[in-house]
């Protein structure tokens, strides 16, 4: 068929404004914000592609939900369907509301850590990795060989090495294994899908060792689609029973509602075991609230359980991953050189080799999240050595194992001319290269520094 545009499969019903701006304009925002996109004013961007974490444009049934919401303390209309939903989804019987993804990972890896404890996960989140490491034990990514080569195509880049995974529980002991931890879609790694085949691989492994297995399903729908299109065996499989397939062969799930709940706030743990269930309720009653509202309002509640049957929508799906391959296959075209194959959250950039004449302490990624944002109030994230580089004993720089921007693509947020417009944005950013300088640190502090550093452009 000669029509191949895929529209947004919305209308607008609402709309928020964007503050226009001109290069000048922005040249003084970005100066007075010390150079980092980090420090600017959401009101100084015209397209925000920071992250794609409680970012997404609720739909007319959340917001209608929202006014529904039923604010009991305890036993509210709004908690029961939110459990129903999860519960259905997940297959597991005992569900937590908290206020976000990391509220879980705390009560969950806070019982089950602790010193001389090792997890291990095809790549663990930077928060599932700050509560492991926080409760004294040892978090170890086992991403396949594949999953470590940004130009390699492969169509399950996200998954778990399993002959490794049997080798460190063989090491370690299973008594000593805190939890195994497949992380779907793995967002550290690109956002790059997990198999079908790898997660019951995964959990063949674990029960036979006796491991608790968790999922961190932040994008198990965004994940069910790449199994569909790329696992033979599920062309024929709708993405909500992919996503329940999946889901059954582990013993809990972790979820940032942020992501692929479509919504700005909320999360949950759900559990198959009754008794760690019940320590877990412990502690989400001590720190988060009771246990049918978490750390959440009976709205939030209501729009998460709309928006988990909201995102399973395959004409939803469809648009949404195909949208970012689209600005992913388009800035490939240009020359641009990008981490392959295209994610489902997110297009991420390789500035060390659009800006080879910049060192890498130099920060290439920084120079093109600031090309960006000058050229076209594009806000993105560097994420290379200025996020994770460290300094040696003589305080030279330990760069980042790769010098990557992210453009992370909030969901049903921004239309195909906002991305065409993108597109347009990166060809001047393009011719711009030879003349573009790197950057030199004037401030950071001891701990992520990348969200308060100061900079100044190298002459
Ligand atoms: C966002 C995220 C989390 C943490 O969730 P928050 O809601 O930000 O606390 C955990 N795991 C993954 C994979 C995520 O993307």
């Amino acid at each position: 068929m000669a029509i191949k545009t895929i529209i947004e499969p919305f209308k607008i019903k609402m709309v928020e404004p964007i503050t226009m701006s001109t290069e000048l304009e922005r040249i003084d925002f970005l100066k007075k914000a010390h150079h980092n996109t980090f420090l600017l004013d959401s009101d100084q961007v015209i397209i925000d592609f920071l992250t794609d974490s409680g970012t997404s444009a609720m739909s007319a049934s959340q917001w209608a939900g929202i006014i529904d919401g039923d604010e009991s303390y305890a036993g509210s209309r709004s908690w029961k369907r939110m459990e129903k939903t999860v519960r259905e989804l997940t297959g597991m019987n005992y569900v937590l509301p908290t206020h976000q993804g990391r509220a879980a990972e705390r009560i969950i890896y806070s019982l089950l850590g602790g010193k001389g404890k090792t997890f291990i996960s095809n790549t663990h989140f930077d928060t599932t990795r700050a509560n492991i490491e926080f409760s004294g034990s040892n978090a170890i990514d086992i991403p396949i060989e594949e999953g470590k080569h940004p130009k390699l195509i492969h169509p399950f880049k996200g998954n778990m090495d399993v002959k490794k995974l049997e080798e460190l529980i063989l090491k370690y002991g299973s008594e000593n294994i805190g939890a195994v931890i497949l992380t779907i879609t793995n967002n550290s790694g690109g956002g790059q899908p997990v198999s079908m085949q790898n997660a019951r691989e995964v959990g063949e492994i674990c029960h036979k060792y006796g491991v608790l297995y968790l999922q961190d399903m932040c994008r198990i729908a965004e994940n069910s689609y790449f199994v569909k299109q790329r696992e033979k065996a599920y062309e024929n499989i709708s993405y909500k029973a992919i996503a329940q397939e999946m889901m059954s062969f582990a013993d809990g799930a972790v979820m940032s509602a942020k992501k692929d709940a479509l919504v700005n706030m909320g999360g949950f743990l759900s559990l198959k075991d009754e008794k760690l269930a019940n320590e877990c309720k412990n502690l989400l009653i001590i720190t988060e609230g009771f246990t049918t509202y978490g750390g959440l309002s009976g709205r939030d509640m209501e729009a998460i359980a709309i928006g988990l049957e909201e995102v399973f929508d395959a004409d939803y799906l469809h648009y949404r991953i195909r949208s970012t391959a689209y600005l992913g296959n388009k800035l490939s075209e240009m020359g641009i050189p990008l981490m392959l194959p295209i994610g489902g959250h997110a297009v991420y950039i390789d500035a060390k080799e659009m800006y080879p004449h910049i060192p890498v302490d130099q920060y290439p990624g920084q120079t093109l999240a600031a090309e960006l944002y000058l050229v076209g109030g594009i806000r993105s994230v560097e994420i290379g050595s200025v996020m994770f580089g460290k300094y040696d004993e003589n305080k030279k720089l330990i760069p980042a194992e790769m010098e990557l921007v992210r453009l992370a693509i909030p969901r049903r947020v921004y239309t195909q001319s906002h991305i065409e417009y993108v597109i347009e944005v990166f060809a001047e950013v393009q011719k711009r290269v030879k003349n573009s300088k790197g950057f030199k640190i004037t401030y950071e502090p001891e701990f992520l520094r990348h969200f308060t550093a100061h900079f100044e452009p190298l002459k």
